[in-house]
């Protein structure tokens, strides 16, 4: 019987160049069958890499995201495995559904976790459930281990994890060696992966969870009644998120109300960060906003209008007239009283002028990834 999967099914044969046959499992993200494929082979994954693509640094670049028809029949060509399977097990095929179309080649990819890869080195981007990672007979790692919107395992109700407990290095396992012989190792002090408690994750990121899943492989989704592409729904998702970010920022009274009175009050202790999407923050982070995102996609079309009107938000309270307002939103917007707001340009800063709370923050914590980075 064909192991269970929600993302691709894995390869159906394998019939390789190598010693030893790597079955591509299900669910199974690309990059993680390459390392898994290099240890069983008895060789550390840079080195076996570049055995198979001399010219082509692959681990300086997220190898999940797209491998050209050139590499990767080559690579069919040695491992056994179809070229469909492979490329199913890359991230393209969910990004274009969430893009709609064929996302940028340089660009983050939306709802698709950053690697922020410098050289061989991350600052994170790759998810582990401990108790997937410690039952498998032969650990690896999910396709949907990369994708922003999933915080916990469904199968054992724990938060996903996106550092090592031991030793908090982001996971790395392109950096294992030969010796290590199993990906549920860390790369950096090589302890177990899937050692430790499990933490629960919580309903209402589980609930945003699920329907994200069901959304990104129906390909269409249902909001305030009308039906919305995957596109148009992850759009909408941006915008909510957006809106709960700007509120964490220089959160307005009214707005506040207005979140409370949905049963999404903001958490504490989000990070205060401008410019950084959902793609790029830590996963308790990610649970929090994720939970607050679920409350407002599952508010109905009246409670949204009715807590609005009730706390006098108007068009420029809810709407940032910088961010594209998603279409099933605008008859909504337009019932708001639409007051714009006139500001006086500020002043250059000047030298010896104190920089805002918000600068600062976010110089403070593109220094601590520079640093963060260093030290490993
Ligand atoms: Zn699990
Ligand atoms: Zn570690």
């Amino acid at each position: 019987m064909a192991a269970a999967y929600t993302w691709h099914p894995g390869s159906d044969g394998v019939n390789p160049r190598w010693a030893v046959p790597v079955q591509l499992l299900p669910d199974e993200i690309v990059s993680s069958w390459l390392v898994r494929a290099a240890l069983a082979q008895g060789c550390d994954p840079l080195t076996f890499t570049g055995e198979i693509w001399p010219k082509w640094r692959i681990w300086t670049l997220d190898a999940d995201r797209t491998i050209s028809s050139e590499r990767v029949t080559l690579l069919s060509l040695l491992s056994g495995i179809s070229v469909a399977a492979f490329e199913a097990a890359t991230l393209q095929p969910i990004a274009s559904r969430i893009w709609g179309g064929l996302p940028p080649k340089k660009a983050t990819w939306p709802w698709i976790l950053a690697l922020g890869a410098r050289n061989t080195k991350r600052h994170g981007g790759l998810q582990y459930c401990p108790s997937c990672l410690a039952e498998d007979a032969k650990p690896y790692y999910r396709l949907q281990w990369r994708l922003a919107w999933h915080t916990g395992c469904q199968k054992h109700g724990c938060l996903l994890l996106d550092r090592c407990r031991a030793c908090g290095a982001p996971v790395e396992p392109h950096r294992l060696l030969a010796e290590d012989r199993h990906v549920a190792v860390c790369a950096t002090c090589k302890a177990g992966l899937g050692e430790g408690s499990p933490v629960p994750q919580s309903p209402d990121a589980l609930a945003l969870q699920r329907l994200a899943d069901a959304i990104s492989l129906q390909g269409h989704g249902v909001f305030h009644g009308q039906t919305l592409t995957t596109a148009e729904w992850f759009g909408l998702a941006d915008f909510f998120i957006s809106l709960c970010r700007r509120q964490n920022r220089y959160g307005t009274e009214a707005m506040r109300g207005v979140l409370n009175r949905l049963g999404a009050p903001l958490p504490d202790g989000l990070p205060v960060m401008a410019g950084a999407g959902v793609e790029r923050l830590l996963v308790h982070d990610r649970e929090k906003l994720l939970g607050c995102l679920w409350r407002l996609m599952d508010a109905g079309g009246d409670s949204l209008a009715t807590a609005l009107k009730e706390v006098g938000v108007t068009r420029q309270g809810f709407c940032n007239r910088r961010e594209p307002l998603p279409s099933v939103l605008s008859s909504l917007v337009d019932s708001l009283p639409d007051r714009p707001v006139t500001r006086n340009r500020k002043p250059r800063q000047e030298t010896g002028v104190p920089r805002s709370r918000d600068q600062v923050m976010r110089m403070m914590a593109k220094l601590r990834r520079k640093l963060e980075m260093v030290r490993r």
